[in-house]
C-alpha cells in the first residue's frame, strides 16, 4: 500500500545535479577521483578521523576491516546480537566464530559490562555498534580492548556527526575511537548516496595495507602518488571503491550536513517532548541517550512491555497511512546462526526484537505531520 507518511524518504539537497554533472563534464567517472578525495578530506578534517577511504557500502568497509586485522579461521569476534547482519558477516566470511553479546537493559547497544566475560584466548576483535547513532561507553570499551590487546571496530553506520563525552566533558566524534570504524550512506541513513560507505583507519599501522586492499590488492595508490614507478599485485584485495558519481552525490549531501542534522534533531525533540508523558503513564520506553552520548537523531524508537502492544501500534498507524517499523531480529536466533550459537540467552536483544518500534524520521517530515503522528499514538 501507498503510505501517506512513509517511514523514510531520502532527502535531496538540490546540489546533486551540479556535482554529478561536474563528473560528466570532466569525465572523471571511475573511483578515487576529485569528489572521492574531497569527501575523504571532509571526514578527516571535520571529525578528526584517521585516514578515510570511501567504499561502496558499510558492509564493504567491514569486509575490508576483517581483511585488515587478518581474521583467520579459529578467531573469535564479539558482536552484538541486536544489529544488522553486516556487523557479523564479514568476519564469518574470513572464518571467524562470532560470539554474540547482549544489549543493555536501558539501550539496544551492546552491554559493555558483559564484554570481559566473553573474552577468550581466541578473541581478536570487538565490533561496537552505536545503535540509533547513540554512543556506546567508549572509555570502557577502549580500556577493556587495551587490557586484552583486542582490535575495536566501530560499526558507526548510523552514527555520523555524533560524539562521545568524556568524564571531563571533552568530546570526541564517534568513528575516531576504534582502530577502524565504518559508516553507511545507504538511503536510510542521515547522509546518503543511495548506496555507499566509508572506512576510517585510525590505527596508522594499517593505513598502507588498507589502500592496497581497497585497490584490489595492488599498490596502484602508491603509484599514483609517485612512491613506486610501477604498480603490481602485492596483497589480497577486492573492488571496494565507489565511482565518482556516487562520491559526487555523497559530497553534495555533505555540503548540507548541518541543515540535515538540525532538521532531524528538531523532529526527534518534537517526538520526545510530545510522547514523554504518555510513555511514562503507559510503561513505554522512548529513545534514551546516556549522559556520555550526543544525539544525531538517526532513529526515534519506542519500546513496549509486550510485542502485542508494539504490533498494535504498528497496525493503528498503518490504518492511518503511516508506516512505522520494527527493527532487528536477534542474530543469535537467525536461521543461519542459531545452530552455531553457544546457547546463551540474550534476553535484552530478544526483547528489543519483539518490542521495539521506530517512528518515521526524515528531513522532509513536517512539524504538522509529527504532531499528527503523536496525536494518533497518545489518543
Ligand atoms: C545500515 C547498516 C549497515 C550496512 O550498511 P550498508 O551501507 O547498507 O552496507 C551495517 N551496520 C549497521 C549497524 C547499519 O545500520
Amino acid at each position: 500500500m501507498e503510505y501517506l507518511i512513509p517511514f523514510n524518504r531520502p532527502f535531496l539537497t538540490g546540489k546533486e545535479n551540479e556535482f554529478v554533472n561536474e563528473v560528466f563534464r570532466t569525465r572523471n567517472l571511475s573511483g578515487n577521483g576529485p569528489f572521492t578525495k574531497k569527501s575523504q578530506a571532509f571526514f578527516e578534517n571535520r571529525f578528526g578521523f584517521g585516514k578515510c577511504l570511501l567504499t561502496t557500502s558499510c558492509t564493504d568497509a567491514l569486509e575490508m576491516a576483517a581483511i585488515l586485522i587478518d581474521i583467520k579461521p579459529g578467531d573469535e569476534v564479539i558482536v552484538p546480537s541486536y544489529t544488522f547482519v553486516s556487523s557479523a558477516n564479514p568476519f564469518i566470511l574470513r572464518g571467524a566464530k562470532i560470539v554474540f553479546i547482549d544489549s543493555k537493559n536501558n539501550h539496544p547497544s551492546l552491554d559493555e559490562n558483559q564484554i570481559e566475560s566473553l573474552i577468550t584466548k581466541k578473541t581478536k576483535a570487538i565490533v561496537v555498534v552505536h545503535y540509533a547513532g547513540t554512543a556506546c561507553n567508549m572509555e570502557l570499551v577502549m580500556s577493556i580492548a587495551a587490557k586484552y590487546k583486542l582490535y575495536v571496530i566501530e560499526d558507526a553506520a548510523q552514527a555520523i556527526a555524533n560524539n562521545y563525552s568524556f568524564s571531563d566533558k571533552s568530546k570526541k566524534f564517534l568513528g575516531s575511537f576504534g582502530h577502524l570504524a565504518t559508516f553507511s550512506f545507504h538511503e536510510t541513513k542521515n547522509i546518503s548516496s543511495g548506496e555507499g560507505g566509508l572506512l576510517v583507519i585510525n590505527d596508522k599501522t594499517l593505513v598502507e595495507r588498507a589502500e592496497i586492499i581497497w585497490e584490489k590488492g595492488t599498490n596502484r595508490n602508491a603509484f599514483f602518488k609517485g612512491i613506486v614507478d610501477k604498480y603490481n599485485w602485492v596483497d589480497v584485495g577486492s573492488s571496494f571503491l565507489p565511482s565518482e558519481l556516487i562520491a559526487a552525490l555523497l559530497y553534495s549531501q555533505l555540503q548540507s550536513l548541518d541543515e540535515i542534522q538540525k532538521k532531524r534533531i528538531a523532529i526527534w525533540n518534537q517526538y520526545k517532548n510530545g510522547l514523554k508523558e504518555w510513555a511514562l503513564l503507559n510503561d513505554v520506553e522512548i529513545s534514551y541517550i546516556p549522559e556520555y552520548s550526543g544525539n544525531n537523531a538517526h532513529i526515534f524508537y519506542l519500546i513496549f512491555n509486550t510485542s502485542e502492544k508494539r504490533d498494535n501500534l504498528i497496525l493503528k498507524l498503518k490504518n492511518k497511512g503511516i508506516l512505522s517499523v520494527f527493527h532487528y531480529l536477534s542474530l543469535h536466533k537467525s536461521p543461519y546462526y542459531k545452530d552455531k550459537h553457544d546457547g546463551r540467552e540474550l534476553v535484552n536483544s530478544d526483547r528489543y526484537s519483539d518490542c521495539l518500534l521506530r517512528l518515521p524520521l526524515f528531513v522532509d517530515l513536517t512539524e504538522k505531520e509529527v504532531t499528527h503522528i503523536i496525536n494518533i499514538i497518545v489518543n
